[in-house]
């Protein structure tokens, strides 16, 4: 081919409206043609290295780059690479051909799909997706064969031009020419914010310069020489490096830069797969400052160094997003819809590999980090609690890690906790859900020698009844559920039925059981104890009625009373005059509701009044 060709030509027919569909179609993900074009210059500069590695190129002392140049007033949008170029023939094959019809069948795959879908844009859309930000694209290219070089302009019409052009050794110039609509891609921070985002590891060093920026070109007074650029990315990234070479320092430094996060992370995994699964990443377990803050996790998706997306649930289950990572699939398919990725195999087993890989964290931690692991476990226990009901696998992989948080501060695995209450019970947990309003109670166990574990947070209703289902002998009691069941009970209390109609009447409820027990250390008169079951029945119907279901309401709880036949006021009780009798029965009864703390607006009114008039009869 001689220097003066010139060829022109028109983006064939079946793609004459790819530039509208591109243009508008794509609106919510716009930002990502600037990963296309700065990743294709990486790329160039990868096949290159490669070459020269091959010997089959001789690179000498050339430095590689990738720069990116921001000119607000001529309007332009410059990526420039030194890499391997193209030849008249390649620009016709690669640009009018290949990157074409790459960009053709993405949109064609994805014209019928729903656009809410997430996925669309995030995986690449190649070489034109610079026409969503561009009036006309300009690319001048010289091959590193040393063939002449090759300017080509296209506008947005899809009609472009091929000729001879200029430029200063190999590599490729893009130059996007950015349409009036999308002024936004000429100021200085978007174009930082999303560097920031998609290009931050890419593989060859980036720099990113603005034409006319003062204070980026001024030499400061007091410097003699100006400080050397520096490159937005980190080209060889913490996840790419051998498990054994990296330093806690460095994983916490990597964790402050990607996620921006000043707590030190509790710890980390760093997964390092080759064959037959060919993927790498670091998790981190964040340090979580509330219980409802772990839901904002991040795991960031790469493709061989070059962002994708953040979160996607396809490729690690979801309950683990509650973590933050990066992980790097090589081997991800591109251009596939979300439906493709749900039944992909190499994606499945990286979400199962991940799965593995962090319960076997757990369980290491447990076995020979024991202090440090009891240290974290109520910062990590949500996040664990939460995957176990998400994944009966995960369960049965970090079962034996699972820590009971005991009322004294210390720590048990629920195996250690069964073994230890044989002497007074069997296959139960006792557990208080508010260390501070069920104190007395908690004491009254203590006393027994019998210990409390604490699960205090919302979530653990639901964790309870999950381990319940999975493990069905083991039952979790709340103290106030069985407390006279738990005392030391002397012996001895006889029934006396007529204390026991007098307390059914003045509960106002027909169906409250009475028991007599004698009960030297419970130290108060009466205990009301609502079942377990009948209990969670009864949350789980309010739950329902704020979420606005009507249940039919007025459950009948499942309640005890037991009378506490040792108690000096019981005792008395019996003794005395009929209305007495009766005002003080309502009294006691009252204070019992009252330490289950299921009083009622009315009923503490009418507690109010009664203790006035009980106050009358002294
Ligand atoms: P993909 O990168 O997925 O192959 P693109 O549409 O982005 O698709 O690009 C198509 C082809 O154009 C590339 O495979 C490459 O051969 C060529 N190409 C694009 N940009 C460059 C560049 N900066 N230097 C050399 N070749 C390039």
């Amino acid at each position: 081919m001689d220097n003066n060709f010139q060829k022109k030509g028109g983006i064939s027919v079946e793609t004459e409206h790819i530039f509208p569909v591109i243009k508008k179609w794509l609106y919510s993900e716009k930002d990502i043609f600037l990963r296309e074009i700065v990743s294709n210059a990486c790329d160039a500069v990868t096949k290159l290295r490669r070459l020269a590695s091959l010997g089959q190129y001789d690179s000498g002392d050339e430095t590689y780059r990738v720069d990116v140049l921001l000119d607000k007033e001529a309007k332009t949008l410059t990526v420039c690479d030194n890499g391997i170029g193209m030849t008249a023939e390649e620009v016709d094959r690669y640009i009018c051909q290949i990157a074409l019809s790459g960009a053709l069948e993405f949109v064609e795959k994805y014209e019928g799909e729903n656009k809410n879908n997430g996925i669309i844009g995030h995986f690449g859309l190649g070489f034109y997706s610079s026409f969503m930000v561009s009036d006309t694209v300009e690319l001048i290219t010289k091959s590193y064969t040393g063939a002449p070089a090759v300017r080509w302009t296209c506008g947005a019409d899809g009609e472009y031009e091929a000729e001879a052009g200029e430029r200063d050794g190999h590599g490729t110039t893009v130059i996007m020419h950015i349409s009036d609509e999308e002024a936004a891609y000429l100021e200085k921070y978007k174009i930082e914010e999303i560097l920031d985002k998609y290009c931050a590891f890419m593989p060859v060093e980036i720099y990113f310069t603005v034409e006319g920026d003062e204070d980026a070109t001024k030499k400061k007074e007091d410097e003699k020489e100006p400080e050397a650029p520096k490159p937005i990315n980190d080209t060889t990234p913490l996840w790419l490096k051998n498990p054994s070479d990296c330093s806690p320092e460095e994983y916490k430094e990597f964790y402050r830069k990607v996620f921006h996060d000043y707590r030190e992370p509790l710890f980390w995994i760093h997964v390092n797969a080759d064959y037959p699964l060919n993927f790498r990443g670091i998790l981190y377990f964040p340090k979580l400052t509330n219980e409802y803050e772990s839901i904002e996790g991040q795991v960031k998706l790469y493709y061989n160094q070059v962002f994708v997306a953040d979160n996607i649930k396809e490729v690690i289950p979801e309950y683990l997003l509650m973590l933050k990572g990066v992980l790097d699939c090589p081997e991800l398919p591109l251009n596939v819809s979300r439906s493709y990725l749900q039944n992909n195999t190499y994606v499945s087993k990286v979400s199962a590999h991940i799965v593995k890989k962090v319960a076997d964290k757990l369980n290491s931690l447990c076995n020979t980090a024991r202090e440090e692991y009891e240290k974290v476990w109520n910062d990590i226990r949500t996040f664990v609690e939460y995957a176990c009901m998400r994944d009966h696998k995960f369960y049965d992989r970090v079962k034996d890690s699972l820590l009971l948080e005991l009322t004294d501060g210390s720590f048990t695995t629920t195996a250690d906790y069964l073994e230890g209450a044989k002497e007074t019970h069997e296959n139960t947990v006792y557990y208080a859900s508010d260390k501070a309003a069920q104190a007395q109670y908690i004491s009254m166990f203590e006393a027994q020698n019998i210990r409390v574990a604490l699960f205090e947070k919302q979530l653990d209703a639901q964790y309870l009844s999950m381990l319940e289902s999975y493990v069905p002998e083991v039952k979790y009691v709340r103290i106030d559920a069985n407390v006279a069941g738990a005392l030391k009970n002397e012996g001895d209390a006889t029934a006396d039925s007529a204390l026991s109609e007098l307390f059914v009447k003045v509960s106002g409820n027909d169906k409250l059981k009475v028991e007599f027990a004698n009960l030297k250390d419970a130290g108060v008169p009466l205990l009301l104890t609502i079942s377990e079951e009948s209990r969670r029945m009864d949350e789980m119907m309010k739950l329902y009625a704020m979420n606005g279901m009507n249940m039919g309401g007025g459950y009948p709880l499942d309640a005890t009373l037991t009378v506490n036949t040792a108690s000096p006021l019981i005792e008395k009780l019996g003794g005395m005059e009929d209305e007495k009798k009766e005002k003080t029965a309502a009294y006691l009864y009252q204070l019992s509701l009252l330490s289950q703390r299921k009083l009622t607006a009315e009923e503490l009114q009418k507690f109010l009044k009664d203790s006035y008039s009980v106050l009358d009869l002294i």
